[in-house]
């Protein structure tokens, strides 16, 4: 394998425009997405100057997250991102487990449980192109952060006090310097592919569908805004997003075949074969959007190399279920830029750095990883004395309010990022 040096002369050799920028006082950031866009604000309302780049050639309508949980409506409260947040999106306090076969309503948890634990005691369903316009709105106020759509990270050669990136812009080739990148590029990440940084973990075997409906679930069947539903053999996760206002849409997410050739899976037979036969319905489901996911269980080996740091889907990446991939990823901008900031206005010690990789990839093993396996494994159970004890355990926590706090801090991410504050430079 060619050194970063010699790779980086390599690309120079290629014959491409290769003007050298040089700011070492700059932090850089690979994508866009919410997680990067939250990076540059926080680093950029602090006063440090950023510049993002990201592929697409502006803000992208990605349909994928929506429930923002209370541990990250806590982070997102400065500046009114958090209300924000709640004046586009929904509010929902409850969630419920449904047992699909007898129709029974197994379980529901309430949020006002944590009323005591935290100011947001309910989750926002916000999609995730609306939290990254309303983190954009407020970079774009920013003098001292550049946000660079169309310009995609294509080489990274980190060294020991700073770091380059060779990134191909509408002009060409460029080489950007500076003091820190942050890898925010999503789950097929070029910042952790040119790092070197294993990927560990696995893929399931099925994909995952998406399909977005006008359907009334509340009002036709009585569902919450998210509810779970077990099935053996299979599973759904049913939950209401505010779209373009009232009256919303639902999103039905199941599992599909692995194998099974796209197109079969998502023609119009296709999807109202799996709707209905998850929940009949008298007339065939108006379809707005269909989308199928590859599913990964993986977390970065370190969340740092030298200056390079990476955080959300670039970092760690895990199964819907839940909806804690984008919570974790907005967890670890807020802990990385208060940490980037510290090490360069306040002189703080760099090993800080190290500290926010096992503080994030603490959470995203013990917590984000195993409690989305667990998830979906609770819900796609098919022995019957499993779905037994699954479900019963379910009833028990419910019915016990003591339990069914502990249960809801755990799901809404609360006691995650209190045993990551716990967690200092000493204990390494
Ligand atoms: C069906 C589904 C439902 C989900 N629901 C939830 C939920 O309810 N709650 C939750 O918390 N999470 C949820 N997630 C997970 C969530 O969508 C991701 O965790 C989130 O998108 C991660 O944000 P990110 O900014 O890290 O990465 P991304 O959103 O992937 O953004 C990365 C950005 O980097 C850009 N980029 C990539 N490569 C480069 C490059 N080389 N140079 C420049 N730019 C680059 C990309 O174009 C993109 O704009 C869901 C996921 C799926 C699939």
């Amino acid at each position: 394998m060619l050194s970063w040096n010699a790779r980086l002369i390599q690309f120079r050799g290629a014959g491409k425009s290769n003007a050298m920028i040089n700011d070492s006082d700059l932090v850089l950031i690979a994508g866009g997405g919410p997680v990067g866009l939250l990076c540059a604000w926080l680093l950029g309302r602090r006063g440090l100057r950023v510049r993002l780049f990201d592929n697409n050639t502006g803000p992208k309508a990605d349909p994928r997250a929506a429930t923002t949980h209370p541990a990250t409506l806590e982070l997102l409260a400065e500046a009114g991102l958090a209300a924000d947040m709640v004046r586009v999106g929904l509010v929902a306090p409850i969630f419920q487990f449904w047992d699909r076969p007898s129709g029974e309503l197994v379980a529901q948890f309430d949020h006002a449980l944590l009323k005591d634990d935290t100011p947001y005691p309910f989750v926002v369903q916000c999609e995730q192109f609306k939290t990254a316009k309303l983190i954009l709105d407020r970079v774009e106020k920013l003098p001292n952060v550049e946000v660079l759509f169309g310009h995609e990270v294509v080489d990274v050669a980190p060294a020991d006090s700073s770091v380059a990136v060779d990134v191909h812009g509408p002009d060409g080739i460029k080489t950007h310097a500076g003091s820190y990148l942050i890898g925010a590029d999503g789950g097929r990440s070029v910042v952790r592919k040119q790092c070197a940084i294993a990927f560990e973990g696995f893929t399931w075997p099925e994909r995952f569908i998406v399909l977005t409906t006008p359907y009334d679930f509340e009002a036709e069947r009585g569902y919450c805004y998210r509810s779970y539903f077990a099935d053996p053999g299979a599973w759904c996760n049913c939950f209401k997003v505010s779209a373009d206002g009232p009256p919303g849409l639902w999103r039905t997410v199941f599992p599909a075949s692995g194998e099974q050739p796209d197109t079969e899976i998502l023609n119009d037979d296709g999807v109202q074969a799996r709707i209905q036969s998850f929940f009949p319905a008298s007339r065939p489901y108006e379809i707005v959007h269909r989308n199928l996911y590859v599913t990964h269980q993986r977390v970065a080996a370190t969340f740092r190399k030298g200056h390079v740091l990476l955080a959300g889907d670039a970092a760690h990446v895990n199964n819907p279920i839940g909806g804690m991939g984008l919570n974790g990823g907005i967890q670890d901008a807020a802990n990385l830029s208060d940490k980037l900031v510290q090490i360069i206005l306040e002189g703080a010690p760099d090993g800080l750095l190290d500290l926010y990789s096992r503080q994030r990839r603490t959470v995203a093993v013990e917590f984000v990883q195993e409690q989305s396996i667990a998830n979906k494994k609770r819900l796609e159970a098919s022995d019957p004395e499993a779905r037994k004890h699954n479900l019963n355990e379910l009833r028990e926590i419910a019915a016990d309010p003591a339990r069914a706090r502990q249960f809801l801090l755990r799901s809404s991410m609360l006691t995650s990022q209190r045993r990551v504050a716990a967690m200092t430079l000493d204990d390494a």
